[in-house]
């Protein structure tokens, strides 16, 4: 189970940058270290979803990165095979 602080599972995630001067403490989802609002740092959401939005801190999110966790949607899309267009499946479903 995983906590409400948790990132959630997703194919691709949005990253950008995020600061406020909300006078607010976030939970990183990656270490355990607070994240005050003002301070420069990123925010995740899952498949650019912010129901699930999670702020973290800029050097979290490069570990991650650099481990291979939270691939762009650009990224997620390379990894997945071609589909064929409207018209391909139309004539492939045709022709016997
Ligand atoms: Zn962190």
């Amino acid at each position: 189970m995983s906590g409400p602080r948790q990132l959630v599972e997703a194919r691709w995630y949005e990253l950008r940058p995020s600061h406020s001067g909300q006078p607010r403490t976030y939970t990183c989802p990656f270490c355990p270290r607070k994240l005050p609002a003002f301070n420069e740092h990123v925010l995740i959401r899952p498949e650019g979803s912010g129901e699930n939005r999670r702020h973290a801190h800029i050097a979290c999110v490069k570990k991650a990165r650099a481990a291979g966790r939270l691939p762009s949607r650009e990224e997620w899309l390379a990894t997945q095979p071609r589909r064929p267009g409207f018209f391909a499946r139309l004539f492939r479903r045709g022709a016997r």
